[in-house]
C-alpha cells in the first residue's frame, strides 16, 4: 500500500477520528495472532465512518478491511498492508416498535440483552456469539438452531463511494456463514434491523443462560480461539470428524487442537499464524484421508 500515513494521520485529527499506524492485531482479536496493521482508525459515529471511508477513497487507499471484534479472524504473522477500521465505535441501539436496530459495533451479547429487558423473543440463540452486530450479519453468525437470516429485517451499509444504502433481508443472500457482503469487501455494515416477537423475559432470559452454560460446558472458552475453526460439511459435524480421526489435542507449536472441543483450534499462549495454518491443514489432509470429507475454513483469514 503506498499511502501518505502522515497525511491520513492529519485528516483524522482534523476530524476527531481515533487512529493509529502499526496496530498489533494480536490485540484486537480473539485468536491472539497477527502482526501490525499499517494503519488503523476507530470511527465514532456513521458520520465519521462516512467522512473516512470518502477520504481512503479519495486517497485510494488499498486494502481497507472492516473489522468488528475480530473473533473469526486469523491474521497473518506480517500483518496488514492496510487500512483497518474497526467499527466497534458505532453503538446506538434502539427499539422501534418490533423492531431492534442496532449499529454495526453494538455487540452480539448487547443486542440480546436488550432484546431479554423489551420482552422481544427470536434471538436467544446469538446470546454468547462473541461478536459484533456487523460481524454477526457478514457471517450470517448462528447457533443452536437460529441464524441471523431468522430475524434480521433490513441491513444499511456504506458503499466504496460513501453512499449509505439498504437491503432488505431477501437481498441480503444469506446463508450458511455467507451474506452478500462476502462478496463486497468495499462494503461497510453500518447498522441493521431485527423483527422480533413478543415474548415472556423470564423465559427469554431462562433460555439465554441455558444456552450459554451449554457454550462453557463445551468450549473451550478458557483459551484464545475463534470459535470453530471449520465449517459443517454437508452431512456431517467437523468437530466428530477431527476427534474420530484421532486429532484432539493435536499440536503445531502453541496451537492446539482443543482437548475439549476438536471444532476449535486454540492458543495455547505465543502461537503464531503460520502454527495455526499449519495444524489447519494437518487436520484437513488427515480427515480427507480418513473419512473423505474435505473441512473447508469457517475463520476468515487476512492477510498474506
Ligand atoms: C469462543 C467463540 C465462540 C463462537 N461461537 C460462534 C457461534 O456460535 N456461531 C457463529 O456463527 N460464530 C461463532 N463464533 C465466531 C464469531 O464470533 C462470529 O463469526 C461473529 O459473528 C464475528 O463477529 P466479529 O464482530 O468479531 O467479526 P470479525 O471477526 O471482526 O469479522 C468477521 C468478518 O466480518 C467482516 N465485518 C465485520 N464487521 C463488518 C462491518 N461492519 N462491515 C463489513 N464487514 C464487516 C470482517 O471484515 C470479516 O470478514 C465464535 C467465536 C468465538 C471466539
Amino acid at each position: 500500500m503506498r499511502i501518505d500515513l502522515d497525511g491520513l494521520t492529519r485528516f483524522c485529527q482534523q476530524h476527531s477520528i481515533s487512529c493509529r499506524t502499526g496496530t498489533p492485531m494480536r490485540e484486537y482479536t480473539t485468536f491472539r495472532v497477527g502482526g501490525n496493521a499499517a494503519f488503523s482508525a476507530l470511527p465514532s459515529s456513521a458520520e465519521e465512518l462516512n467522512l473516512l471511508v470518502r477520504e481512503l477513497r479519495r486517497i485510494k487507499a488499498d486494502p481497507v478491511w472492516f473489522i468488528g471484534r475480530g473473533s473469526n479472524l486469523l491474521v497473518s504473522d506480517n500483518g496488514l498492508d492496510g487500512v483497518v477500521v474497526f467499527t466497534w465505535g458505532l453503538s446506538e441501539l434502539k427499539r422501534d416498535g418490533q423492531l431492534l436496530i442496532a449499529d454495526a459495533g453494538v455487540g452480539m451479547n448487547a443486542l440480546c440483552r436488550m432484546a431479554q429487558s423489551e420482552g422481544m423473543t427470536g434471538l436467544e440463540f446469538a446470546y454468547g456469539i462473541p461478536g459484533t452486530v456487523g460481524g454477526g450479519v457478514f457471517m450470517n453468525a448462528g447457533a443452536y438452531g437460529g441464524e441471523v437470516r431468522d430475524v434480521i429485517e433490513w441491513a444499511e451499509y456504506l458503499d466504496e463511494s460513501g453512499e449509505v444504502c439498504r437491503l432488505a433481508k431477501e437481498k441480503l443472500e444469506l446463508s450458511y456463514r455467507r451474506s452478500i457482503f462476502s462478496a463486497h469487501p468495499g462494503w461497510c455494515i453500518l447498522r441493521a434491523a431485527f423483527r422480533l416477537e413478543n415474548g415472556n423475559k423470564q423465559l427469554i432470559g431462562d433460555k439465554m443462560t441455558e444456552l450459554m452454560a451449554r457454550r462453557r460446558e463445551k468450549q473451550p472458552l478458557e483459551f484464545a480461539s475463534a470459535g470453530s475453526t471449520f465449517k459443517r460439511p454437508e452431512g456431517a459435524f467437523a468437530g466428530s470428524l477431527i476427534e474420530q480421526c484421532g486429532l484432539k489435542g493435536t499440536r503445531v507449536g502453541n496451537a492446539q487442537v482443543s482437548e475439549k472441543h476438536a471444532g476449535f483450534i486454540v492458543n495455547l499462549g505465543g502461537a503464531t499464524c503460520a502454527e495455526i495454518n499449519e495444524l489447519i491443514e494437518k487436520v484437513q489432509q488427515t480427515v480427507q484421508q480418513q473419512t473423505g470429507y474435505w473441512l473447508e475454513p469457517e475463520v476468515r483469514r487476512l492477510g498474506d
